[in-house]
């Protein structure tokens, strides 16, 4: 493998990394993993999770199957340009290829998938097996790229160099060095923008994308929910761009500020606030006075509608406790986004949080004996809910079986989720989904006895 990119390594936004290498920061640096405890959050599966959205480009992992099946599929990017995220392509390296040697396996796996399914581009990952025996995984892209007629990008992202931020990080810098700045498209315009890392998580990007038109803001690039491999090559042709998940790709957006001048700033989609603040700052980053009217006008016309919408959803909300256990930007913009449902949230979760994002929850929770959980199992989250007394749990499916065991309320809200929360209509959804899970009559029917006891 290549070396690593170091101003990665030492990158001053990573949260969990001391301020410009010298001022100690509050929490850790990021974790890496550990023998045995990398599934699930290595480097390779945070580039997976940056660049699987490329729904046109093909991605072959270059590695055990194993590194492909655990991660396989996992996540609920919607795209409108195809499907090669839904699949799983992998060199399924063997003992005889440690022995041997990989790069022929790779170079005859990549001929083959582009033969047969005839991708836009392709990308290469590096896995902890293929980085380990040597593979030249630059080189064989480099040669592959030649030979088949379309970009092949190296992804360096063997899952022992780090954590799988830091492995979000080396998909960004992938996209720098490989991808964006290499094509043009066919006009531009004063109020062109770019999205960094937003996923479309359950086609989320439908409810943002009109708000933008509305505001007569022309979305460019998607880094990288429901993008085209073409359209990435283009993002450098962006007046502005917003990153959605701030810890996966601020480093890009720094990088891209530096190297072709587009002010980006962080923000987030869910709620009237957030969503409103979102439009605001593009509104003032293009600098667009005509701009700026048509989002004070959008903004008007989707908030009043969209709380005639929330009407009969409010009363069952209202001052219901919530424990929102979720991490990275959802930790702060979806506290606020249940605030607004008139709900009390009474703590989260601050895994996966930056520095920033926990700055902005303290923000949130200032003078409150509000809970910022750092890490928790099932047993603690449940503690939790017990002790404060909360109606319902929100968090990701991996504790829908802690939920189901406290016979309380559970809504999804991580990545597998199938419905979208984020714009105007992302929040009349939330409404409908916390509504309809605290009404069910199941909870009641869990909490009374079961028959053999009331038998006896
Ligand atoms: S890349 Fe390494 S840490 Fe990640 S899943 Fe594969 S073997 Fe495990």
């Amino acid at each position: 493998m290549t070396a690593l990119p170091k101003h990665l390594i030492n990158s001053p936004s990573c949260s969990h990394a001391p301020e410009n290498g010298t001022v100690a920061s509050a929490r850790p640096r990021c974790a890496r993993p550990t023998p045995g405890a990398a599934s699930g959050g290595c480097a390779f599966d945070g580039a997976q999770v940056v660049l699987y959205p490329v729904a046109d480009a093909a991605h072959l992992v270059h590695g055990p199957i194993g590194c492909t099946a655990l991660n396989w599929n996992n996540r609920g990017s919607k795209s409108d340009y195809g499907d090669f995220h839904r699949l799983g392509f992998t060199t399924d390296l063997q003992e005889i290829d440690i022995v041997m040697g990989g790069e022929a396996k790779l170079m005859q796996a990549a001929r083959e998938l582009v033969a047969r399914y005839t991708p836009k581009a392709l990308f290469l990952y590096n896995t902890c097996v293929g980085a380990m025996i040597g593979d030249d995984l630059a080189h064989v892209a480099k040669q592959l790229g030649q030979e088949l007629g379309i970009p092949v990008i190296p992804v360096d992202s063997p899952g022992f160099v780090g954590s799988k931020n830091y492995g979000n990080k080396l998909a960004g810098e992938a996209l720098l060095q490989h991808v964006i700045g290499t094509g043009e498209p066919a006009h531009t315009t004063a109020t062109d923008i770019c999205l960094i890392g937003e996923y479309n998580i359950a086609g989320e990007l439908e409810a943002i994308e009109p708000l933008l038109r509305e505001s007569g803001i022309r979305l460019l690039s998607r880094l990288t929910g429901n993008a085209s491999f073409q359209e990435l090559t283009w993002a450098h042709r962006a007046r502005a761009s917003m990153v959605v998940c701030s810890q996966a790709l601020i480093k890009l957006a720094e990088q891209m500020h530096e190297r072709y001048g587009i002010p980006f700033f962080e923000g987030s989609f869910y709620g009237f606030g957030a969503t409103a603040a979102a439009l605001r700052t593009f509104g003032t980053l293009l600098g667009d006075a005509s701009v700026q009217e048509q989002i004070e006008a959008t903004i008007a016309r989707h908030e009043a509608a969209t709380r005639e919408a929330l009407a009969p959803y409010l009363p069952a909300l209202a001052g219901k406790r919530v424990f929102l256990y979720s991490g990275g930007v959802k930790s702060w913009s979806m506290v606020a986004q249940l605030e607004e449902l008139g709900m009390e949230v009474i703590g989260t979760s601050t895994r996966k949080s930056t520095e920033a994002d926990i700055a902005r929850i303290r923000q949130q929770f200032e003078g409150t004996q509000k809970i910022l959980m750092e890490k928790g199992d099932g047993k603690a989250i449940l503690d939790i809910i017990e002790r404060e007394g909360a109606d319902m749990l929100l968090a990701g499916g991996r504790n829908l079986y802690t939920a189901i065991k406290g016979k309380i309320p559970f809504v999804d809200v991580n990545q597998e989720r199938l419905f979208a929360y984020a714009g105007y209509t992302g929040q009349v959804e939330l409404a409908r989904r916390l509504h309809a899970t605290l009404t069910s009559p199941v909870w009641d029917l869990a909490k009374t006895a079961p028959c053999w006891e009331v038998r006896s």
